[in-house]
């Protein structure tokens, strides 16, 4: 009987013990695993570059850091973006999204819905039960993570809800306030959990961008990853609908040509493509053909250029100069601006405090400083202004 009893305590001690191991290693490891550097900190800086840089309104179109559990307030030693970082970069805006469910087994080619990553990290990481089974939690979640970073800085993160804010932001910036705007987004439009009326509960929660798609096609839309390579659903033309009615900004990367056809074809307001590469100098189906950079150009909007391998194939800040480059000759210098992708599983060439190696590459890719200061973030602020709700 006692032996029996100290058994049962060995097992009870074991399992405490992998699940607290579970809860504080996994998320870490894979954290480390997933947003890799090619390059550490600190980076080399260009005298004339940086001069430049420290003058611009510098914004960022991509971030998936909210999903890793990190303290954004803490400068970490690995991944890509937190505060610190972001200041260190002189960024104005970041734009924080949340992933709700990627298939095992991710690729660029097909994915099924069938199989569901974040569910399990949810899991392992022991998120609020409410979060296991509903991706609209999971987002919502993600988001609570921000506004308890934000809460912790006493305004230097500044949550971006409305025209206003725009303005406010960077006349506190113009006053040298080290305080970043962040607008909340999300990857793939699962995190409706198939109900149009969680348009609603998103824009409640501050969330001012939407991801149609994400890895695999969903009941909004279809995903250029995913098997149909179809278009908007019914749904998808109610929920876009809802969304212009919102003020809330309509984001096609991931997207399939089908879907980014028909968004543009409905829409009535900027159409933005927040993390990608072009076609011209990066083949795949993760990146936009021309007429697609024309067509986003046309209905006031900006294409987001990143700097990993999937979105300019060679990921260096000159590869992307020259990406950002063709899409400029093709789109026009206003259509333009950067979406890392940061903290997005991928290994970027830099992190946040690096970003003035593009503006470097910029620079030697002759565009002006007029030029560079639309691409860096001036474009951005336009859609921003002109897209969230008034007031
Ligand atoms: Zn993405």
């Amino acid at each position: 009987m006692r032996t029996l009893k100290r058994l049962l305590a060995l097992l009870v001690a074991l399992v405490v013990v992998t699940c607290l191991a579970g809860y504080f290693a996994v998320p870490g490891i894979a954290d480390r695993l997933m947003n890799k550097r090619a390059i550490d900190p600190p980076y080399p800086r260009d005298e004339a570059a940086e001069a430049l840089h420290k003058q611009l309104v510098v914004a960022d179109l991509h971030n998936d850091v909210l999903l890793w559990g990190r303290d954004i307030t803490q400068r970490a030693s690995h991944g890509h973006v937190d505060l610190p970082r972001l200041r260190d970069g002189n960024f104005a805006i970041a734009v924080f999204s949340t992933v709700t469910q990627t298939p095992k087994g991710i690729n660029y080619e097909s994915n099924d819905s069938t199989t569901d990553q974040i569910g399990l990290l949810a899991r392992v990481e022991l998120w609020p039960l409410r979060t296991w089974n509903s991706r609209t939690q999971r987002a919502l979640f993600q988001a609570q993570r921000f506004y308890d970073a934000a809460a912790k800085t006493r305004g230097e993160l500044l949550l971006l809800t409305k025209r206003s804010a725009v303005d406010s932001l960077l006349a506190r910036r113009v006053r040298g306030e080290q305080v970043v705007g962040a607008l909340l987004s999300t990857e793939g439009l699962h995190a409706l959990d198939g109900k149009l009326e969680h348009v609603d509960t998103l824009f409640a929660h501050g969330f001012r961008m939407l991801g149609l798609t994400h890895f695999f096609d969903n009941d909004i839309a279809a995903s250029a990853h995913g098997l149909s390579k179809g278009g908007l659903t019914p749904l998808g033309r109610l929920v876009l609908h809802r969304m212009e009615l919102l003020n809330m900004i309509v984001d096609v990367a991931h997207a399939s040509p089908a879907t980014v056809n028909d968004v543009l074809r409905m829409a009535t307001r900027p159409v933005i493509v927040s993390h990608t590469g072009v076609q011209a100098t990066c083949p795949g189906p993760r990146n936009l053909t021309d007429d697609q950079l024309k067509a986003i150009a046309a209905t006031g909007g900006v294409v987001g250029i990143g700097y990993w391998d999937g979105a300019i194939c060679t990921p260096t800040a000159e590869s992307a100069a020259k990406a950002i480059r063709h899409a400029v000759n093709v789109a026009g210098i206003d259509y333009v601006a950067l979406g890392s992708d940061w903290d997005g599983a991928t290994t970027e060439p830099f992190d946040a405090s690096g970003i003035s190696l593009v503006t470097a590459a910029l620079l030697k890719e002759r565009f002006t400083a007029e030029e560079i200061a639309k691409i860096i973030g001036g474009n951005f602020v336009r859609v921003l202004k002109a897209s969230l709700p008034p007031g």
